[in-house]
């Protein structure tokens, strides 16, 4: 089964499909692994990624388990023309858990090699790593290639919850854009191979821009995404969407428009009597066949997104004569918090480019080397009740007696920690969020469009449900 990588990644990375590289932690690059196919523009080793922490050749990236570290290439990739042999290049990919146990036993520091050297030379080779990750939505919309503003994570998983988007929906979105939503609302309704009787989760999508449309229809595809999301080039205030004069029978709609009151019209019960995007009225004599795309044997639940008030103002308005129930708006005000340890005096931060306050090098490196001396007792030492532990719970981190300090507690000495803690454990638990909220997003008006109750609807019911008895 050729299930998309963002609903099934599968254990490993594989060529000819997705990857998202983690260059640092706010940094991600999208990637599609080229297989090993010998000499590829220029490069001896096939397809290289370039970065400002190395060279990373697909090769070396190829069916590791996904989160795994991969060391940058000993090899100078970065020299095009030179055809390298690819000696050498296979050394670089060595996935996390086994190029560090690997180096625990080989570790200079272990053999007593004069420690501060092998500081540095184990500082020097951390600088050349990335992560690999499996694509998800929040990755993808991270690092995807905007050509429009997009929906981002806390407002989509927000919107996607309140319009009831679960596995089996059928959701329509307009517009396509750059397909951050999309691919959210992709994994919010996938159902696999739904049971008789089920519907099948899709989403059906549309966008007027041509060139858009042309790049989202290559990204679906890349994606396995194709069967999932049916992508429309389409004006949709004009057009509406039946997609080949069919009803997609949606549950759940995401209008993502510069003007949502101009396609709410199509999104009706029955044909409207009032015209809401300046096109002549349909006349009461007008037998032509409406069809609507709701599902109509459900409530429908709406969700429009648009930054400006004077928006939202036209957009509620056209909702209630249309018919549209329980209007509200809403803004996500999203706040990042970044949690922490700090020694007092001794600041290691581990974050690439941002400086440690260390008082000087030198007793960074001291610090360094005790830390690591100290990993190694740590990992070594017996922890309470590992006799009774099952193999399953081998790998599971140290439980620490008598957690980390936080904010509002009493800091232990700097001995009681280091005798009592591991060392990812020391120092004090600082969260610090940020001081204001930077941006804001766009409202998000919500609204339901009841289904319509018939006589057969009320009789089906009273069958079911017979009073009295
Ligand atoms: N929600 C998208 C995402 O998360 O990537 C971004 C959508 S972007 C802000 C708005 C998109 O709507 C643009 O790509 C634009 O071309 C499209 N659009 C604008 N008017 C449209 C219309 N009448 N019919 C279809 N698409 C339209």
């Amino acid at each position: 089964r050729n299930i998309s990588p963002f609903l099934d990644p599968g254990p490993r990375t594989k060529a000819n499909s997705l990857a998202i590289l983690q260059l640092s932690r706010d940094n991600l690059l999208p990637v599609y692994l080229q297989p090993p196919t010998g000499e590829h523009d220029g490069y001896a080793e096939g397809a290289v990624v370039n970065t400002r922490y190395g060279s990373f050749p697909h090769s070396t990236m190829l069916n590791v388990p996904w989160g795994s570290q991969i060391r940058a290439s000993k090899v100078d990739t970065g020299s095009r023309g030179r055809k390298r042999k690819r000696e050498g290049v296979d050394d670089a990919c060595r996935e996390a858990t086994g190029a560090a146990e690997k180096e625990n036993e080989d570790s200079p520091a272990a053999t007593n090699e004069d420690s501060a050297t092998a500081v540095k030379k184990a500082v020097a080779d951390a600088s050349g790593f990335i992560h690999i990750l499996p694509p998800t939505p929040e990755l993808w919309t991270t690092s995807l290639p905007h050509r429009t503003q997009v929906v981002y994570t806390p407002d989509y998983s927000y919107i996607l919850h309140r319009i009831r988007a679960r596995p089996g929906s059928v959701l329509i979105e307009a517009g396509a854009g750059s397909g951050s939503f999309t691919h959210a609302s992709v994994r919010a309704v996938y159902n696999g191979y739904p049971a008789e009787g089920e519907r099948k989760g899709k989403v059906f999508s549309f966008e007027f821009h041509e060139q858009r449309y042309h790049k989202m229809k290559k990204e679906l595809s890349d994606h396995g995404m194709n069967r999932l999301v049916h992508l429309t080039h389409r004006d949709v205030y004009n057009g509406g969407f039946l997609v080949d004069g069919k009803s997609p029978e949606a549950d759940a709609v995401f209008l993502d428009l510069p003007a949502p009151w101009e396609a709410l019209h199509h999104l009706s019960r029955r044909r409207p009597q009032t015209p809401l995007n300046g096109n002549a009225a349909p006349t009461e004599n007008d037998q032509t066949e409406w069809v609507s795309p709701l599902n109509p044997k459900k409530s429908v639940h709406l969700c429009t997104f648009s930054p400006c008030i004077e928006q939202v103002t036209r957009t509620v308005s056209a909702m209630r004569r249309l018919g549209w129930v329980d209007i509200d708006m809403v803004e996500i005000a999203n706040r990042k918090l970044h949690t922490s340890r700090e020694r007092v005096g001794l600041n290691l931060n581990f974050d690439r480019g941002v400086n440690n306050s260390a008082r000087d090098v030198e007793e960074a490196l001291t610090r360094l080397v005790d830390i690591e001396s100290r990993f190694r007792e740590h990992a070594a030492k017996p922890r309470d009740g590992d006799e009774d532990m099952d193999s399953a719970d081998e790998d599971e981190p140290a439980v620490v007696k008598g957690d980390g300090p936080t904010n509002g507690g009493q800091a232990p000495s700097a001995e009681e920690t280091a005798a009592e803690t591991a060392p990812w454990m020391e120092g004090r638990l600082i969260t610090r969020g940020e001081p204001e909220i930077k941006t804001h997003t766009s409202y998000l008006v919500f609204a339901v469009l009841p289904m319509d109750w018939t006589e057969e609807d009320e009789a089906a019911a009273a069958a079911k449900y017979p009073l009295g008895k």
